[in-house]
């Protein structure tokens, strides 16, 4: 089945839609909405089918109903953040919005045209007329590929991206003197609440986002969503390379351009990439391959050089691993760091973290990361390995996790964050405090 996706308020216009699609034939189906909030809210699952979709700008409450209808240009502006799906016509009279939403659209490479409500029976004549010759020039392009077990793979994912957030935000919260920081450390004493996220749990977001859209990592719907949070709240402690990465991308700079350009060109190999990828392994979990591919996918998009990916790769693979013993009572051991050896590409990251296996699980993190480094390089090499040795530590216990992980200090809400979405797959929603979850500041809308 194909179907029209229609944002109308008006019942006489949608009665005369009705009418005109079923001029189209038995193929094609109408749904519409009166309302934009829930339009954007529902209509993405109607992407793999959608055939067309038609606007209008204007829209008055229906009868009854309470909030704010919104406009055919939020509507255009949430279409504008997916890759495009389908034609889409734009079917007010409101030319100036009309205009606006044509602009968005097709700046954000939609095929976009605008059909005048004039005249008697608009819809039977001029909408019907443009839209078969809309429908006969370009099929469906929704890119997603939607495993059949989406819903289990997307709840571990965010379940990752809980504990990836609460981690960013209690180690952002140890950025303060030194001795305060020490005491506790000391005391286990948790940070007061908000515990505000950063750039870590911002990207981490953006991918969640993607792979709840898409089922993959699409890197151009990535790299367009990376910029959109960015340019909404640059102030998350983005790393300096990163700002101008994302501004170039947000710009209209190509992300391999704007990501290849950087360090005379070798790319980043910052722990960027590292520091969002739990939640790749944690949805891709029994596809090494696929967990491999899409961690490189998502890295890339920021991080040319090939250790930057590899950092990613990293993560995304332990997380990957927990999530598969998730049931079983995991015991402190290195098993998890030789696994992602093995499938490790040989770059930087993978011979500090080879050190890792030598390093027992008895010594302090502090001792460890004098070895290993603790991230204040903010490199893949100086923050990886010493998050896995952390992550082998603790396996079955969160709260202890990022206790160790926070006492060597160096890039805390990185480390914690890394940690956080690792272990959190492993122990399961149970195994992160209710008390730190609330103590972080809410997530965004995924
Ligand atoms: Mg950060």
């Amino acid at each position: 089945m194909n179907s029209i996706l229609l944002l109308e308020d008006n019942p006489d216009r949608i009665t005369a839609f009705q009418q005109a699609i079923s001029m189209l034939g038995p193929d094609y189906e109408l749904k519409f909405w009166h309302d934009a909030p829930t339009m954007v809210a529902e209509c993405e699952r109607w992407f793999p089918e959608a055939a067309l979709i038609s606007l209008d700008h204007d829209l008055n409450p229906m009868p009854g109903a309470s909030g704010d209808p919104g406009t055919g240009l939020d509507v255009a502006m949430f279409l504008a953040e997916c890759c495009p799906v389908c034609p889409v016509l734009v079917h007010s009279s409101n030319v100036e919005r009309a205009w606006s939403m044509h602009n968005e659209l097709r700046f954000a490479k939609w095929a976009v045209e605008r059909v005048g409500p004039i005249g008697d029976d608009w819809i039977g004549k001029s909408w019907l007329s443009k839209a078969r010759e809309l429908l006969g020039a370009q099929a469906n392009t929704w890119p997603a590929r939607i495993p059949a077990d989406h819903a289990a793979r997307l709840e571990r994912a965010q379940l990752s991206l809980d504990g990836l957030s609460v981690g960013d935000g209690f180690g952002q919260c140890f950025f303060v003197d030194a001795e305060v920081a020490s005491e506790r450390i000391q005391q286990s004493e948790a940070p007061p609440s908000p515990w505000f996220y950063t750039d870590d749990t911002a990207m981490a977001v953006s991918i969640v986002r993607t792979l709840k859209r898409y089922g993959h990592i699409e890197p151009d719907a990535l790299a367009g969503a990376f910029a959109r949070e960015y340019a909404r709240d640059p102030r998350r402690g983005y790393g300096g390379t990163a700002h101008g990465i994302l501004q170039a991308i947000g710009q209209g700079t190509a992300w391999q351009t704007a990501a290849g350009r950087v360090f005379d060109g070798a790319g980043s190999c910052g722990n960027g990439g590292a520091m969002r990828a739990a939640p790749i392994g944690a949805y891709f979990v029994d596809d090494i391959p696929k967990v491999i591919s899409e961690a490189r996918a998502s890295a890339a998009v920021t991080h040319a050089h090939p250790d930057g990916q590899t950092g990613a790769i990293a993560i995304a693979l332990a997380t990957a691993w927990f999530a598969q013993r998730r049931s079983e009572s995991l015991r402190p051991g290195m098993e998890v760091i030789e696994f992602v050896l093995e499938h490790l590409p040989h770059t930087e990251t993978y011979y500090r973290l080879k050190k890792a296996l030598s390093l027992p699980l008895q010594l302090s993190p502090a001792t460890a990361a004098c070895v290993l480094g603790n991230g204040s390089q903010v490199i893949a090499s100086d923050t990886v390995p010493f998050c896995l040795w952390c992550a082998a530590r603790h396996p079955n216990d969160y709260v202890q996790a990022l206790w160790a992980t926070v006492s060597a200090f160096g890039d805390r809400d990185t480390t914690c964050a890394i940690v956080g979405g690792i272990v959190a797959v492993g122990v399961g929603r149970a195994g992160l405090p209710d008390d730190w979850l609330a103590s972080r500041e809410p997530l965004p809308r995924l």
